[in-house]
């Protein structure tokens, strides 16, 4: 896997505000290069793009993006799109084909998704056939489709990093 991105659909900004940051943290730190965000929200944009500054990485939000078209030219350029769907086929069973391939977006919903994502998407991908939650679902997606672990992940050129420990809290300030 080369590039993966994250394309977020159904954002209502109240509504959804907490729930859209997680998906767009959670991606950053599994290993998404960015997320696209069909929704006019340039505050919840700006506050993952300051984490992401704090914490290093180049993570990237394009706000407001228009679904259709982006899902069209990503396609065009020869990527392929998993939609996270609890109706879709059980991700253990397409983990390998779904590995394969270079560049990849992910496709996570909010409100009810337009059926034609289902149509224009190469998978649609449960994560378990079970109601839960956006968050849960790209989390576990990028690590089982993942070639090296993502929590190893080192992210570069950040004001602030931790020194993990086995107690108590250790963090850098990298600009001192
Ligand atoms: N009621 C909505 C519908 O029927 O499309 C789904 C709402 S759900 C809280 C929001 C998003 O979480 C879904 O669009 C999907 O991307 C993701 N999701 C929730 N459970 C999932 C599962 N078991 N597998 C894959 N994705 C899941």
């Amino acid at each position: 896997m080369k590039r993966i991105v994250i394309l977020r659909l159904g954002h209502r900004p109240v509504r959804d505000k907490r729930i859209t940051t997680h998906v767009g943290l959670t991606a950053r730190a599994f290993g998404a290069e960015g997320m696209l965000l069909a929704s006019d929200d340039a505050r919840l944009t700006e506050n993952i793009l300051d984490v992401a500054k704090r914490w290093g990485g180049d993570f990237y939000v394009r706000n407001n993006i228009n679904w259709k078209s982006e899902i069209r030219k990503w396609k065009e350029d020869g990527g392929k799109v998993c939609h996270l769907s609890m109706y879709g086929v059980n991700l253990p069973d397409v983990v390998l084909d779904i590995s394969e391939c270079e560049d990849l977006m992910v496709v996570v919903g909010a409100e009810k998704v337009p059926f034609e994502i289902y149509e224009l998407a190469d998978w649609n991908v449960a994560v378990g056939n079970q109601p839960h939650s956006e968050v849960a679902a790209v989390a576990v997606t990028l690590d089982r489709i993942a070639s090296t672990d993502p929590l190893k992940k080192e992210f570069c050129g950040g004001e602030l990093s931790i020194v993990p420990m086995e107690r108590g809290k250790r963090v850098i300030d990298n600009r001192h």
